[in-house]
């Protein structure tokens, strides 16, 4: 294959250029630029490989995007058709063939009532869109007192200054609290780390959102949440019934419900989209990552029908959405999401997703035995395991012995790539993989913890 053609001192050159000029995200340099760089030169189904021709599974979907595979013929195809056509051109006040065609079936598969779409290029842009609709939309409805958000504790909505405001991860986002926007915050249900279990946890969030919106309802324009699994908190599954009774919850205080589907989108956690489990309907809803198949950076912000007349207006009322990015709606993006939504439903893929999530979960439960697994859960293919210093007081590792850094480093000595949430370990494949490559990955991920957490397996 074409990595032949690479000597080592290419991997030597392209190594020294990255050390040099590359700024790598959520990376201490310092620590980065100590060790031999993962350089990956190409991708085959579920497998990268890197420029020495080593090959890995890949155990996280490249941080949780990727749904077919890598390197997939239809998708390569219908992106190459559209570059033929046009790779570029905006929606600012035009339209484009592609992105009529996704917002279509982006309201088709939606939750009841998210007709209209707004595409930026991340989620975290997303989110922003999301923050400024709901907002605007007590505005312009004479309301501009309904300004603030409620987030649930350890949530993540992604890195632009909104995005954090209403993040609740204190090692990401305490350092930038003065730049922000005040929101307010509420458990999300954590049932493995609250003394009364889940029933107690759910119990817990719901009297704490009963009790502040009570008290602060009529100044709230919204409640943001990752809907079913809170993702970069460590996989917190929320227990049945908790997104409905939320839902229920922001219907009667009158408080705009937004789903973060960027992590749970398109069949991740079982279903189209999380909501789907409870028959939730959002007032808005924010999609990314599975988008394309994890191709192309394309994200939207669903709206229904009620928040998007709050903006239709004759121009001098002033009630427009001034908001857009360069790339909004792009062409290439939107023709590679129509094609990954038709290889999903011609192939089933979401329907698969909950054998498979059960699957991997038996695979991985002879680790419960273990002394340090505190915990596994799972929704769909979206898996965490939980690793604790004492089992029984669930006392977690310290973070400075960086335990989850060391049990994914050594699962890529053994071919797989994963990405620790601190003392957790994800595990979120592409949806199509089989059951031999989900067998042989969840293999990896058992014998990588107990070489770390048993075996004292140090690089
Ligand atoms: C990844 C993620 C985001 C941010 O998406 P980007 O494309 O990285 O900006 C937002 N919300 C959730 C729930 C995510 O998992």
């Amino acid at each position: 294959m074409s990595s032949l053609f690479h000597s080592q001192s290419d991997y030597e050159r392209l190594a020294l250029l990255d050390q040099k000029h590359v700024w790598h995200p959520f990376t201490q340099m310092k620590q980065y630029n100590e060790e031999s760089p993962l350089i990956i030169e190409r991708g085959e189904g579920i497998r990268l490989f890197d420029l020495e021709g080593r090959s890995y599974f890949d155990g996280f979907s490249s941080v949780w995007l990727n749904v077919h595979g890598h390197n997939v013929p239809e998708l390569n195809e219908a992106l190459a058709a559209q570059m033929q056509r046009v790779a570029h051109s905006t929606l600012l006040g035009m339209a484009n063939v592609p992105s009529i065609e996704l917002a279509a079936q982006l309201a088709a598969i939606s939750p009841a009532g998210l007709t209209k779409v707004f595409y930026s290029d991340s989620g975290a842009t997303g989110v922003e869109i999301a923050l400024k609709m709901a907002y605007q939309y007590w505005y312009n409805n004479g309301m501009p007192g309904k300004k603030s958000f409620i987030t649930m504790k350890d949530a993540y909505h992604g890195d632009t200054i909104g995005a954090v405001s209403v993040g609740a991860i204190p090692l990401y986002h305490e350092v930038f609290r003065p730049l922000l926007f005040p929101s307010h915050t509420v458990p999300y249900p954590n049932g493995y780390r609250h003394p009364d279990g889940p029933d107690g946890a759910m119990a817990e969030t719901l009297s704490a959102l009963e009790s502040l919106l009570q008290e602060h309802g009529a100044g709230i324009a919204a409640l943001i949440v990752e809907p079913v699994v809170q993702g970069a908190s460590g996989i917190i599954v929320m227990p049945e019934g908790c997104l409905s009774a939320i839902a229920g919850l922001c219907r009667r205080y009158d408080v705009l419900l937004i789903a973060d589907e960027v992590a749970t989108g398109f069949g991740r956690t079982g279903r189209m989209f999380a909501c789907g489990h409870e028959n939730v309907a959002p007032d808005l809803m924010i999609v990314g990552k599975g988008l394309t198949g994890g191709y192309l950076p394309v994200a939207a912000t669903l709206a229904t029908e009620r928040v998007y007349n709050a903006f239709y207006a004759d121009y001098e009322e002033q009630k427009t959405f001034f908001h857009g990015h360069s790339f909004t709606g792009n062409p290439l993006g939107c023709a590679v999401a129509l094609e990954s939504l038709r290889l999903m439903r011609e192939r089933s893929i979401v329907e698969s997703v909950d054998a498979k999530g059960h699957f991997v979960a038996q695979r991985l439960s002879p680790l419960l035995d273990r002394p340090h697994i505190g915990d596994i859960r799972y929704k769909g293919l979206m898996l965490g395991i939980e690793l604790v210093a004492n089992k029984r007081t669930k006392e977690p590792y310290h973070w400075n012995e960086r335990i989850g850094v060391l049990v994914a480093r050594r699962a890529r000595d053994l071919g797989m790539l994963t990405r620790p949430l601190g003392n957790v370990i994800v595990f979120i494949p592409p949806l199509v993989s089989t059951d031999s490559e989900l067998a042989d990955m969840a293999d990896i991920l058992s014998e990588a913890v107990i070489d770390v957490t048993e075996r004292g397996w140090r690089p």
